[in-house]
């Protein structure tokens, strides 16, 4: 059935491969963004030949009205240097603007799905992170306007489930890359790339043994709608993520290996409150979604290599899922 579909953060990196899917499945798709961290860049070819696809500019920090079957509520800075650049509005677009699309989806009796994160876990005490482990995060640290934001709209989500009878779908997505992730958003992948491409020093944070477990964007993606379109009631949080860990100093040599790079490796400090492992647990997708993820890093880290060496070149197209 064709639908009309709200994604919040559609123009930025996961938003705007959701919009590409959803296009491609034959729905209409309301693309909503403030374009804090996003761009139109990322989602001009379906203003260019997909009559299915409007774009509004607007900040979910502030009521919507719109008219919609479905939405995805992606919008928020991810990266730390994004989301710590201006930590209030942070807080405010996770909890307000959970609100916000909550009370939309209430009015329009409609399935609302929030991207949550692995960073409700904080810094992890168990290992990989189950959805029933409840999380190490320091409440007022540097990181804490993401981590206790999405916290707190998790919270929400679940209260409207509850009080409201709405039918939420709260996914934790685990360290996602690939196509259209914003060159300078400090993220480790895209740092790595754009360092090794550009010959210029790989910048590893404290010893590079710390770990995290990277998703291909694609199969991401389809683990997100996968969870908007399983039926029944879905009353508990899904891990969403691949778990093949990798520590940071691995992920340096394996840029440098793919890239062919002349970059040497440089050590900086830690940022503080910086997860030492991180890997999740996926058995509930597994089981619920029939889910796993199935492109390889390796394979990943190719696609992405040639997406920012195009980009740096001046000539990348925004991906076309
Ligand atoms: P991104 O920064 O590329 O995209 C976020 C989008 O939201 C941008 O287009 C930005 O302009 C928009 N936005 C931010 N604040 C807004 C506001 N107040 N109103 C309207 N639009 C706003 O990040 P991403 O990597 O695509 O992440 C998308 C979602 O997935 C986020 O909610 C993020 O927390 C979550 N997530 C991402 C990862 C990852 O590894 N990429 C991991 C865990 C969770
Ligand atoms: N990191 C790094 N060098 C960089 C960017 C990040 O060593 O140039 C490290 C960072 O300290 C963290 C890991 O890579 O341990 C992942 O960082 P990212 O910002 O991508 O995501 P998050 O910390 O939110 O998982």
């Amino acid at each position: 059935m064709q639908k009309r579909i709200l994604v919040t953060g559609g123009a930025g990196f996961i938003g705007s491969h959701l919009c590409g899917r959803l296009l491609g499945e034959g729905h209409d798709v309301l693309c909503v963004d403030n374009f804090f961290t996003g761009s139109r860049r990322n989602v001009q070819p379906y203003m260019q030949s997909s009559p299915g696809f409007e774009l509004l500019r607007h900040d979910i920090t502030l009521p919507l009205h719109v008219e919609v079957d479905e939405i995805y509520n992606l919008a928020c800075p991810a990266s730390p240097i994004h989301y710590q650049h201006d930590p209030v509005q942070t807080i405010k677009t996770s909890v307000l603007g959970a609100i916000h699309m909550l009370g939309l989806a209430k009015r329009l009796r409609c399935r609302i799905l929030q991207s949550s994160t692995s960073e409700v876990y904080g810094d992890p005490e168990i290992h990989p992170q189950t959805e029933d482990y409840r999380g190490r995060v320091s409440v007022f640290g540097p990181r804490a306007c993401y981590d206790e934001g999405k916290r707190c709209a998790e919270t929400l989500f679940f209260d409207y489930r509850r009080q409201h009878h709405l039918a939420v779908r709260v996914a934790r997505i685990f360290n996602t890359y690939g196509p259209n992730m914003h060159p300078n958003d400090g993220r480790v992948v895209s740092n790595f790339i754009v360092q090794a491409l550009r010959n210029e020093p790989i910048t590893i944070y404290g010893e590079g043994e710390q770990t995290r477990s990277f998703c291909y964007v694609d199969d991401l993606v389809e683990g997100l709608m996968r969870l908007m379109n399983v039926p029944g009631d879905v009353p508990l949080p899904v891990n969403i993520g691949n778990p093949t860990e990798i520590t940071i100093g691995e992920l340096a040599r394996l840029v440098i290996d793919l890239t062919g790079s002349r970059s040497q490796i440089v050590r900086r400090p830690l940022p503080e409150d910086d997860p030492t492992r991180r890997r999740p647990d996926i058995e509930r997708a597994r089981e619920l979604l029939k889910w796993r993820p199935k492109v390889s890093l390796e394979d990943g880290l190719e696609h992405t290599i040639a997406y920012f060496d195009r980009l740096i070149a001046g000539q990348a197209d925004p991906v076309l899922p």
